[in-house]
């Protein structure tokens, strides 16, 4: 079967026309996703490290939300990321923490920890197939995350089980070259249903968040000033060495 790539093009904040579909969704959401099993609603899943949380990242899942008709988005930062073994990671305590204060003023917003309380490597696939169970068949699960992550997970052998169950939305960076890995994509032959969206503020990175803070540079207006003031509590991405920052 083929695959069915799409480009949806975000040209700035406001991308389109606000269509959104309100419901009670969004705080259903927050207080614990077992409680919101529904029909027809549209739910998005931002994934990510968030290490830290960034501005790119919220106009992403904004825009996703917009362009979309998402009724919420659930940020769900991963436990242990897959491949990661290149550099060290925040606890998952300081990235859902970041998350949670990053989000906290959007009622469209909320933030889940499926994923850290979760032990083991973390695999989208246990995530969406635990979502789906929750919402039951009628929902529509997107999956939002960067195009490279994007690819990686419908790359992975077993990952033809979730092309059923969720859409992804691979959301990129200002002069990433979407055109090359949709043809790449559309070689594979899966039959994944993968949404591009080209965000200009994700010219902002977590590498670069984190290059700054180590380099003793200003990191406002790239995150919250929340998410700020908790990178300097807590002492993070000061050393290049051992485990960031102190507990949470
Ligand atoms: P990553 O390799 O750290 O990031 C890849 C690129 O995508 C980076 O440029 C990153 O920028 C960007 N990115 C990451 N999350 C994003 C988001 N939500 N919105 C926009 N850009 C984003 O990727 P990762 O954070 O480890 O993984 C992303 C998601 O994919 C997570 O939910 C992870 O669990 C999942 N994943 C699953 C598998 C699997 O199941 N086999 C494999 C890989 C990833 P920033 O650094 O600025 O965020």
């Amino acid at each position: 079967m083929r695959s069915d790539v799409a480009v949806v093009a975000v040209g700035g904040l406001r991308g389109g026309t606000d269509t959104r579909v309100r419901s009670d969704v969004g705080s259903s959401v927050g207080r614990g996703a077992g409680s919101c099993a529904g029909s027809g609603r549209r739910l998005g899943i931002m994934g990510g490290t968030f290490d830290p949380i960034h501005f790119g990242h919220l106009v992403a899942a904004e825009e996703a939300l917009v362009q979309f008709n998402l009724n919420t988005v659930l940020f769900m930062p991963t436990g242990a990321p897959p491949a990661k073994a290149h550099r060290q990671v925040s606890s998952a305590e300081h990235r859902y923490l970041m998350t949670v204060l990053a989000t906290a003023a959007n009622p469209d917003f909320n933030v889940s920890r499926m994923e850290i309380d979760r032990s083991g490597t973390t695999y989208t696939i246990d995530t969406l197939h635990a979502l789906r169970d929750i919402y039951g068949p009628a929902a529509g699960l997107f999956f939002i995350t960067g195009a490279d992550a994007v690819w990686e997970i419908v790359a992975w052998k077993d990952a033809e089980k979730i092309a059923d169950v969720a859409t992804f939305i691979a959301a990129t960076r200002p002069g990433y070259d979407l055109e090359a890995a949709r043809k790449a994509h559309l070689e594979t032959e899966t039959r994944f249903k993968i949404e591009c969206m080209e965000v200009p503020a994700l010219a902002i990175s977590s590498t670069e968040l984190r290059e700054r803070v180590a380099s003793q540079r200003s990191i406002r207006y790239l995150t919250p000033n929340s998410v700020v003031a908790y990178i300097d509590k807590h002492g993070l991405y000061r050393s290049g060495h051992g485990p960031y920052g102190t507990q949470p």
